[in-house]
C-alpha cells in the first residue's frame, strides 16, 4: 500500500518470519478485532507480531476525523460491539501479552467518544488478564472532561495521547485536531490521577525545524508527560501528506539526548519508532 518512494537504508525493514502474520491476523478475525499495526500499515508489524505484541484498534476501524498523515479509513463508523471487551481480553490472555495497548479511532459521532468502551476494556483485561499492564492510547475525546474522567477512572497503568506533530502543522496535518487541546488531555490525566505515567508521541520528516521538535518536548514536560516516542513520517499512500525529509538516525540519537535531558522518564527516538513500539515497561 505504502506510497513508492526511494527509501533511505536505515528505512528497510527485515522481512517478517513466515506465517507470522498470517498467524496473529487469524486470531484477530477469529475475535472481530483491528490493530493498528495492520490499519496504519505499521512498518514493524513483522518484529511486533513475532514477539506477539500488538496494538488493539477498539470502535471500529472507520474513524470520524480525516487527519492527512493516517492510512485508516475515515467515515460514518459502525456501532460499537457489544462483544468486544471480552474479545480483546480473551486474545491478549491468548497471546500472553505482558503488557497490552489499546487504542481507538476518534469516534466524534459517540455521545461519550468511546471513553466507555474502554473503561470496559480495562474492566475485562483485569479481570481475564490480570498479570497484564495496560497502556491507553485516547484520542482527545473532542476536549471532553468527562470522557477523560472515566478513562482515567478505570486506572490503566499509561494513558497517551500523540501529540503528532509541532503546533503550526496542524492544520495541514491533522485539521480535526488541536494542539492546546492535545496538551490539556496530558496535563489532566496527571491532575485526576498523577499515578497514572502519561506519554505521547510524535512523527518528523513533516517539515518541522529541529527548534519546533524541542518546543513540542518543552511543552510536554510542562503538561507533565513522563514518556516520549518520535519517528519517521512514512507517506502510507500517494494520496496522503508528502514526506518533506528523511530524518538521519544520528538526528533522531540527538532527539533522545534532547528528551532525556528534559526529564522524559523513557524516550523511544528512531526512524521506525512508533508510540507502541517497545512499549513494555
Ligand atoms: Fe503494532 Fe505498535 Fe508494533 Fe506497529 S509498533 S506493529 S502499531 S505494536
Ligand atoms: Fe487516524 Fe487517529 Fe486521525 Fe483518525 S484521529 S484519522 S485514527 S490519526
Amino acid at each position: 500500500l505504502e506510497a513508492k518512494v526511494n527509501r533511505p537504508s536505515w528505512l528497510r525493514v527485515k522481512a517478517p518470519l513466515s506465517g507470522v502474520i498470517e498467524e496473529m491476523e487469524g486470531l484477530l478475525a477469529r475475535g472481530r478485532l483491528h490493530t493498528v499495526c495492520e490499519g496504519a500499515c505499521c512498518p514493524n508489524a513483522g518484529e511486533c507480531f513475532a514477539l506477539g505484541t500488538a496494538t488493539f484498534m477498539i470502535l471500529g476501524d472507520v474513524c470520524t476525523r480525516g487527519c492527512r498523515f493516517c492510512a485508516v479509513s475515515k467515515g460514518i463508523p459502525c456501532a460499537p460491539d457489544p462483544a468486544e471487551a471480552e474479545a480483546v481480553a480473551q486474545t491478549v490472555k491468548t497471546l500472553n501479552l505482558k503488557h497490552a495497548v489499546i487504542t481507538s479511532v476518534t469516534r466524534d459521532d459517540l455521545f461519550d467518544g468511546g471513553a466507555g468502551e474502554f473503561a470496559r476494556v480495562v474492566i475485562a483485561l483485569r479481570r481475564i488478564t490480570p498479570k497484564t499492564s495496560i497502556e491507553l492510547l485516547i484520542p482527545d475525546f473532542a476536549g471532553s472532561e468527562s470522557a477523560l474522567e472515566t478513562v482515567v477512572a478505570a486506572k490503566p497503568e499509561v494513558i497517551g495521547h500523540n501529540i503528532e506533530t509541532v503546533q503550526h502543522l496542524y492544520p495541514q496535518v491533522q485539521p480535526g485536531a488541536d494542539y492546546e487541546r492535545s496538551l490539556m488531555v496530558l496535563r489532566n490525566v496527571k491532575k485526576l490521577d498523577p499515578r497514572i505515567k502519561t506519554k505521547s508521541g510524535l512523527m518528523v520528516g513533516l517539515g518541522e525545524t529541529t527548534q519546533d521538535v524541542c518546543t513540542v518536548m518543552r511543552d510536554l514536560r510542562k503538561a507533565g508527560c513522563d514518556y516520549l516516542t518520535i519517528g519517521q513520517y512514512l507517506q502510507p499512500t500517494p494520496k496522503h501528506l508528502p514526506i518533506k525529509g528523511f530524518i538521519p538516525p544520528s538526528m533522531f540519537a540527538w532527539y533522545r539526548e534532547q528528551a532525556l535531558e528534559r526529564g522524559f522518564k523513557k524516550v523511544e527516538c528512531g526512524p521506525l519508532v512508533r508510540s507502541s513500539y517497545h512499549a513494555q515497561p
